[in-house]
């Protein structure tokens, strides 16, 4: 056999040559939308912190009061001596902001996956997945050992094909599909998932990452129609417009109870630092009594496009694809150039041959920056020379 070194090396290399390997940039983010790499500042369109949250004084102010108060760490899993007393107040808030009668905050939205699903379904059962949804489903998915079908993305002809095959050789059946898909900002169906799911005696489960705090007031994809749509299992996490970290699954209360009590990625991993659930209380808060905030990132993001003549942005997510992993990286590096960081998108995140760029809008960004940023992207990506 080949040594350990020997084997990273080659496999670097490899991805070297692909264009395909990844680095860790060391990056400093003091407010919003400025970040400082590489000795410049440069202007952020690849955060995901939606409306500057993780820099909110109120939310800043109540992670320094949670350590002063409690110190730096949760010092146990939550079935243990982890499940800090705020773990209550902010399960609370969030099933009541999203309409369920109970929630469950993990560690993280990767975790949140990776726990529940299994929860739900096992090796006799069917799992039916999108297939441009999350990595964390994926993952939730193969730790189920569910029979796995994936369905053409936002297909629900595809879907229903698969459910009216296959469906009556499984006990129990669960959809899997992002609310917001992240690399390309456009919403799931969530209104005919939700009756087809009913239809075919299935469960559906939307993970909305990039929907609470941008779409729906705020409340996330399920809340974007005019009426509400009823979603057995609504994750999501509190890394992103909440600017602190962690995942939550908002359910009815059995199914948080079971949860509770089964999911690994639970059960056997530390509670969160009471300073990241108190930032994450004090950000839901802000985002629940003030839609206007949550409205921002959705306009700057049409307005990017508009001046691009793309088509109409459904979320604060807009995908420039380039095609190879090369042409994205190059595109990133002139916009670096520029001034603006723009991480480039490459497989296996998204599928091959549509490597990107993908723009990420904030409340925080100005009008100005972006319509700079429109003109840089126009005169050097879209139509250079
Ligand atoms: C970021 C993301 C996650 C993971 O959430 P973390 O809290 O960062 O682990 C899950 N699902 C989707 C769609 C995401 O974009």
């Amino acid at each position: 056999m080949e040594s350990l070194d020997a084997f990273a090396r080659g496999k670097l290399a490899r991805l070297t040559e692909e264009h395909l390997r990844r680095e860790l940039v060391p990056t400093a983010r003091s407010d919003g939308v400025w970040v400082e790499r590489n000795g410049r500042r440069l202007l952020s369109f690849s955060c995901n912190d939606y409306l500057g949250l993780s820099q909110h004084p109120r939310v800043r102010q109540a992670a320094v009061d949670a350590i002063e108060k409690c110190g730096t760490s949760a010092g146990a899993s939550r079935l243990i001596t982890g499940n800090h007393p705020l773990y209550v107040e902010l399960e609370e808030k969030l099933a009541r902001f999203k309409g369920t009668e109970a929630a469950c905050v993990f560690g993280s939205g990767y975790l949140a996956n990776a726990g529940i699903i299994p929860v739900l379904v096992g090796p006799d059962d069917l799992l039916l997945i999108d297939e441009l949804s999350h990595a964390c489903l994926w993952a939730g998915a193969q730790l189920s050992r569910a029979r796995v079908e994936i369905f053409a993305h936002n297909s629900v002809e595809h879907l229903c094909d698969i459910l009216s095959e296959r469906r009556s050789n499984f006990p129990r059946a669960l959809i899997v599909t992002d609310g917001v898909f992240s690399m390309d900002g456009d919403l799931a169906p969530l209104e005919v998932l939700s009756s087809i799911a009913r239809a075919h005696d299935s469960w559906l489960m939307v993970d909305d990452a990039h929907g609470l705090g941008v779409i729906g007031g705020g409340r996330g994809t399920a809340f974007a129609g005019d009426k509400h749509v009823a979603i057995d299992l609504q994750m999501g996490t509190l890394s992103k417009a909440l600017g602190s970290y962690g995942g939550y699954l908002c359910a009815s209360r059995p199914v948080i109870e079971l949860v509770k009590t089964r999911a690994r990625t639970l059960v056997y991993s530390t509670g969160l630092p009471p300073a990241t659930i108190a930032a994450a209380i004090a950000a839901l808060d802000i985002v629940a009594s003030d839609p206007e905030l949550t409205e921002r990132p959705l306009r700057k993001a049409r307005r990017f496009a508009k001046l691009l003549d793309l088509p109409l942005p459904e979320s604060a997510i807009v995908p420039i694809l380039l095609g190879t992993p090369e042409r994205a990286l190059e595109a990133s590096r002139t916009l670096e150039a520029d001034g603006f960081l723009v991480t480039a998108i490459r497989p296996p995140t998204v599928p091959a041959g549509t490597s990107r760029l993908r723009f990420a809008f904030s409340a925080d960004h100005s009008d100005d920056e972006i319509e700079r940023l429109a003109l840089v992207v126009r005169r050097t990506i879209l139509e250079p020379r």
